[in-house]
């Protein structure tokens, strides 16, 4: 079991998926919040049955699978139903996150998730590393990933939390800015020693 958990977080198009890529490189067990956040919601699921109750069986396609542009659309329109979703999938969520956190076997793990500070996943993790990068990076990496407009990123930014507020709640920054992957490696490889040095106090 990993008892030292570190939590990885940034915005959009900020490189969370090629720091998490390095880590895991180095035999760090990863856990993504939103690989979890799908599972909770698979097809025949209890989460699935209490949703379609809520919301009515359109919700559910052809496949069995949840309709989630569908649940999208609701939530986004209706504050007291999003409040209900939440309600119903954060504990869930959390439950998975601290099981596979229990059966990791490396010296400490990650676990990756782009709204770590707003979902408060804060209180699960032992120390926060946030990718940092400048909003103009956000928006033309993404763009270049996605084929996105500037227009979406920008709306997706908005509905997360500031660079100012994330830089606040992390212990350790990762810059990643005008940053060649051979620097990053390097700067992961130096945070991947002190985590093993937290960890090995820890135990
Ligand atoms: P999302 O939140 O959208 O899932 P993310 O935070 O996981 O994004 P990545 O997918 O890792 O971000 O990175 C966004 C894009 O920027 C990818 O195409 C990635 O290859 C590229 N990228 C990341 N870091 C660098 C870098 N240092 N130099 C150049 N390109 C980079």
């Amino acid at each position: 079991m990993s008892n030292f958990i570190v939590g990885l977080t940034g915005g959009i198009g900020s490189g969370k998926t090629t720091v998490t890529n390095i880590f895991a490189a180095l035999g760090i067990d990863i856990i993504d919040a939103d690989i979890i956040a799908r599972d909770v919601v698979a097809k025949g699921s209890p989460a699935l049955t209490m949703i379609e109750a809520h919301f009515g069986s359109d919700i559910i396609q052809g496949d069995g699978q949840l309709n989630r542009a569908m649940l999208r659309e609701k939530i986004f329109a209706n504050e007291v139903d999003k409040h209900w979703l939440n309600a119903l999938l954060h504990p869930l969520i959390r439950k998975q996150i601290v099981t596979q956190a229990q059966v990791s076997l490396s010296p400490y793990c990650i676990i990756v998730a782009p709204l770590l500070i707003e979902n408060n996943l804060t209180a699960l993790v032992d120390r926060v590393l946030v990718v940092d990068v400048k909003e103009t990076t956000q928006i033309s990496r993404t763009i270049a990933r996605d084929n996105n407009s500037a227009k979406q990123v920008k709306a997706i930014i908005k509905s997360q939390v500031s660079r100012k507020v994330r830089q606040e709640h992390a212990d350790d920054l990762l810059n990643n800015d005008d940053c060649l992957i051979e620097d990053l490696e390097s700067a992961v490889a130096q945070l991947h020693q002190a985590y093993l040095a937290y960890a090995a106090k820890k135990n």
